[in-house]
């Protein structure tokens, strides 16, 4: 199991088919929603990290399982085969602020060593038909396991502890979309410079592009990296699934320009969904697009998040998945793209993705 196209092939069906969680093991991660990769947790293993559902509905027909022997985690699958996971320990999590608030409402720890957190938790098209209807950033409010504006001054105090006691290389920040001309940058920038100048670690910032693009540049000072997400290449798809981002496509395509300029070929990434009813075609062409511009095409597999509008759904099947992500590894080697160019973000800690694993 250890060969790395075993590991690549196993990241892939672990992010499409998630793992159940035998009932002894009450350690092993669990995160019901929000902006991020909700409903599952980091499983770390031969070399790399997968954001591996663990709570959604089609969990219980997985192959995987995951237990425990002699105080170690295994992985299990139905054909026998067995691999040792580890599941990051989260040592700042049982820390407060001087006001009381604990640290993981602030920010949590993900993959191995990138510290996320959801700046703004709330998004205007939340109570509209703009939604995107794979996401889950106000649900985690609902539920009480965060707060709806995370302090600048709280958010750096997490990253000193976070860096302090496990090891926390770099930073994902993400905002709801918010009423205002600057979509929630002015936010993401004032809580970026306070983990700079706290902690002078990598930061990467996503957001809707403002209709003014040079509110960007507001990120320069504090942010390395920048993710403005697209999702799908359909554009039907795009205006059933996410009509705020259907409405703004030309849009995207310039502030993803911008954007290069601004912090280089490489800095700059864009998530691509498979899974939400689009053509192989449409995710190739689209990576290819994005990686001739020196965007890093971030594919993942749709994650159904519970309390999202597309709980119900099915995530892609994973041969399908292990095709799109050989044929755009192949493109990103064509183009010069790699992960391990990235400075900070989810293209570094790459436990939603496998395509970095496909990378040559
Ligand atoms: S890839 Fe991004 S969203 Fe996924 S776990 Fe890493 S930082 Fe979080």
């Amino acid at each position: 199991m250890a060969h790395k196209k075993d590991i690549r092939e196993l990241k892939v069906e672990l992010l499409c088919r998630g793992a159940r969680i035998a009932k002894n093991n009450v350690n092993a991660p669990r995160r019901k929603a929000g902006a991020g990769p909700a409903a599952g947790g980091a499983f770390i293993f031969g070399g790399t990290v997968a954001n591996v559902p663990t709570m959604s509905w089609f969990v219980s027909r997985s192959p995987f399982i995951v237990e425990e022997a002699c105080g170690k985690y295994f992985l299990t699958t139905s054909s026998g085969h067995s691999i040792e996971v580890k599941f990051p320990d989260p040592k700042f999590y049982d820390m407060r602020t001087a006001d009381g608030i604990p640290y993981k409402k602030i920010a949590l720890l993900h993959g191995v060593n990138c510290l996320a957190t959801t700046t703004i938790q709330t998004c205007v098209y939340w109570h509209t038909h703009k939604r995107c209807k794979f996401c889950a950033i106000e649900i985690s409010l609902q539920e009480n396991t965060t707060i709806a504006k995370k302090k600048p001054e709280d958010v750096a105090e997490v990253a000193i502890a976070a860096m302090k006691l496990n090891g926390v290389r770099h930073v994902t920040l993400t905002t709801g979309t918010t009423a205002t001309s600057d979509k929630g940058i002015y936010h993401l920038s004032a809580v970026a410079n306070a983990i700079k100048n706290a902690t002078n670690l990598p930061i990467h910032a996503q957001f809707e592009p403002p209709k003014d693009l040079n509110i960007i540049g507001k990120l320069y000072d504090a942010v390395d990296t920048v993710g403005i997400h697209v999702e799908s290449f359909d554009r039907d798809v795009l205006s059933d699934v996410a009509p705020c981002k259907a409405e703004m496509f030309e849009h995207i395509i310039d502030a993803w320009r911008y954007s290069v300029d601004m912090f280089g070929e490489n800095q700059v990434s864009s998530y691509v969904i498979v899974g939400l009813g689009e053509s192989d075609k449409s995710v190739i062409e689209g990576s290819k697009f994005l990686a001739e511009m020196g965007v890093y095409p971030y594919v993942v597999p749709l994650r159904p998040i519970p309390g999202s509008q597309m709980e119900h759904e099915m995530p892609p099947n994973p041969e399908r998945m292990k095709r799109l992500y050989a044929e755009i590894a192949e493109i990103l080697h064509e183009t010069g793209m790699s992960w391990r160019k990235c400075r900070a973000g989810c293209v570094k800690c790459r436990a939603c993705s496998a395509l970095p694993d496909f990378e040559r």
